[in-house]
């Protein structure tokens, strides 16, 4: 029997000068997604990020200017989140409503903890391991620097990272930000990472790489095969879980990217995973009203 491929489209980096395009791209095929916002975008497309709630998108937190957390410091960090806060606060007043739902991503899913977003910090196990795929190289000269007197060091920075971590979370918590309950995603790491009050992702769709090095259509065919793939490079997903979109048999929380470089492919992806019968699942039902902040 044929499983349906079930996603949870959550788009980053809005909004871009096309936003408003794909808002109404999207509105038209009747598709709901979260857009996470940069605060520091959201002053020129006032207009177009209210009409979007009055489609009823959900503006979602990115932080203030796309920076690593891990990289600054943790008063930077509490600005980059209170800042956008108020920034889409006043969208939402401005469209009537003070009741609404507070998603929040991190920037390159980067929880401030030194691990960067990735499982290929020195101080996850994985890593220990030398199992984190791309992390590799990269591990061998942690694991020298170890040998050479570095543990104290680096187990130091994991507890401080552990303390940075918690206190971002209490931040997000105390602005009201919840984890969304979606439905029908059955990996493991998911229900690893499914804790805190911030949202990652499952599936990358990977289209931010494109550059003009590339011809478009063989762009779009690497795009295209790595939603198809069913035996995948490592590098996918999350946290370089492999798995090719359309392979297994798991609902996904899908990530794409609103800029302006690659807007051609945002339309053409959406309507590949249509014809591909990807059905498109509303990241907010799971989220009642007495969730809401
Ligand atoms: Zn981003």
């Amino acid at each position: 029997m044929a499983f349906k491929k079930g996603i949870y489209l959550t788009i980053d980096d809005s909004p871009s000068d096309d936003f408003a395009e794909k808002v109404r791209f999207l509105h038209r095929k009747q598709i709901p997604a979260v857009f996470f916002c940069r605060g520091d975008l959201i002053k020129n497309h006032l207009t177009d990020l209210s009409e979007a709630v009055e489609y009823g998108y959900c503006i979602g937190n990115h932080a203030y200017d796309h920076q690593r957390f891990s990289l600054l410091p943790l008063t930077s960090c509490i600005e980059q989140i209170k800042k956008t806060d108020d920034l889409i606060g006043e969208i939402y007043r401005n469209c009537g409503i003070s009741v609404y739902h507070k998603l929040f991503r991190f920037p390159y899913g980067d929880k401030g903890d030194f691990k960067f977003g990735f499982d290929l910090s020195p101080f996850s196990n994985a890593f220990i391991k030398g199992q984190a795929g791309p992390g590799k190289k990269l591990c061998q000269i942690f694991q020298l620097l170890s040998k050479a007197g570095f543990e104290h060091y680096l187990s130091g920075k994991n507890r401080h990272g552990m303390i940075r971590k918690e206190q971002i979370q209490t931040c997000l918590r105390d602005l009201g930000y919840v984890r969304p309950e979606v439905y029908g995603i059955t990996y493991s790491f998911y229900q690893q990472m499914n804790v805190g009050y911030d949202w990652n992702w499952t599936f990358d769709v990977r289209e931010w790489r494109y550059n003009n090095d590339w011809n478009r259509h063989n762009f779009l065919r690497y795009v295209c095969d790595r939603i198809d793939a069913d035996d995948p490079v490592t590098d996918f997903g999350c946290i370089s879980e492999p798995h090719g979109l359309n392979y297994l048999f798991s609902n996904d929380l899908v990530l794409l990217h609103d800029h302006t470089s690659t807007s051609w492919l945002f339309y053409r992806i959406i309507e590949y995973m249509e014809q591909k019968g990807i059905t498109f699942l509303d990241p907010l039902t799971g989220l009642k009203k007495d969730n809401l902040a």
